[in-house]
């Protein structure tokens, strides 16, 4: 789903420069000896009922920035503004109201639920901690899974009695529960199997319609990514290498980083190129590489790379982070 009038409304989620960084200790007394910067300086924009496909290779930040988002992981700077309120300094009773719009929905859908609680006790729980149940709790769970497609005889069975696609299900009616605004979803159907996978997909983007949610779709799936997304996020160790609309980002992509990760992937209606396999893997983000991060790796690196960290650039309807597309090399690498 596009959204409505993506230029005309104000960004439902807006980040800018967020930093979550983790400290380093060493010794006895546990000294800072550095941090880790899972994310470093990521600025980027949702607009209302818009599906954000985040991607980049483990290690590049995209689960911290998410978790921070849903006020799971403490951010070091920047601002995130969530409907133009501060969510990074507003009071606590504000922060929670606030957060309750927005839901996460993890990878293992067993490991988020706690299995001595039934399924009715769990799809109701957040609307007994948020006040806002209306009628009684069974009447509630029924409705709630009816959405997701389980029936009534679930609410008294626990999470172990269900297979990997239901209890995907349950996560949904859960997070649904609270009637948030922003999903987001970390590889939220990569761990179950391919057939379970696309009626999981189908269910999310039937749900996304019906309560006009806006999705941050995070998965190391580009055919999934390509499916849902309006727009894609590139990441790599930490920072937003690329971002555009998904056509464009499939099709056309700028960064070296993108080129290889889209070249390694059979992508249903693009015609594939030669393969591009990255040499060595991501650095730590504990000591990233100097200049531009990518550079270690980058089939294209040039002298400047290895100092200079080139800023981000309005390319073609996208921005990019790449040396490439500055002052004169600009003209050559636009095809
Ligand atoms: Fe490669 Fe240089 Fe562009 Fe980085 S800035 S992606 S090293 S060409």
């Amino acid at each position: 789903m596009k959204p409505d009038a993506t230029s005309a409304q104000p960004p439902l989620l807006e980040i800018r420069d967020l930093r979550t960084w983790f400290p380093v200790r060493r010794g006895v007394f546990s000294a800072r000896a550095g941090w880790i910067k899972a994310v470093d300086g990521v600025s980027l924009a949702l607009a209302p009922r818009e599906t954000l496909g985040l991607v980049g290779e483990s290690g590049c930040g995209k689960t911290t920035l998410a978790r921070t988002v849903a006020d799971l992981e403490r951010a070091q700077g920047g601002a995130i503004r969530f409907k133009n309120e501060d969510l990074l300094h507003a009071d606590a009773a504000r922060r929670r109201a606030l957060r309750r719009s927005i839901q996460m929905v993890f990878q293992d859908p067993y490991a988020s639920l706690n299995p001595r609680m039934t399924v009715l006790d769990l799809v109701t729980e957040g609307l007994v901690e948020h006040g806002l149940l209306r009628g009684g709790r069974g009447d509630e769970a029924e409705r709630l899974l009816g959405e997701v497609g389980l029936g009534p005889d679930a609410m008294l069975r626990y999470p172990f009695e269900f297979s990997g696609g239901q209890r995907q299900r349950i996560c949904l009616a859960r997070a649904m529960s609270v009637r948030p605004e922003l999903l987001l979803c970390d590889e939220a159907v990569s761990a179950l199997d391919v057939s379970v996978q696309a009626q999981a997909l189908n269910l999310l983007m039937d749900l996304r319609e019906k309560h006009a949610l806006s999705l941050v779709f995070i998965s190391h799936d580009l055919s999934v990514i390509k499916h849902v997304s309006d727009r894609v996020v590139v990441m790599y160790l930490g920072r937003v290498v690329e971002e555009g609309p998904v056509e464009a980002i499939m099709e056309c992509p700028l960064h070296p980083y993108t080129q290889a990760l889209i070249s390694a992937v059979l992508i249903p209606g693009r015609k594939r190129g030669p393969r591009q396999i990255l040499p060595g893997e991501i650095p730590s983000s504990a000591s990233p590489p100097p200049g531009c991060h990518f550079h270690p790796r980058c089939p294209k690196a040039m002298a400047r790379c290895r100092t200079e960290a080139p800023a981000e650039r309005a390319v073609s309807g996208c921005r990019v982070r790449c040396h490439l597309y500055s002052g004169e090399s600009h003209k050559q690498n636009i095809q």
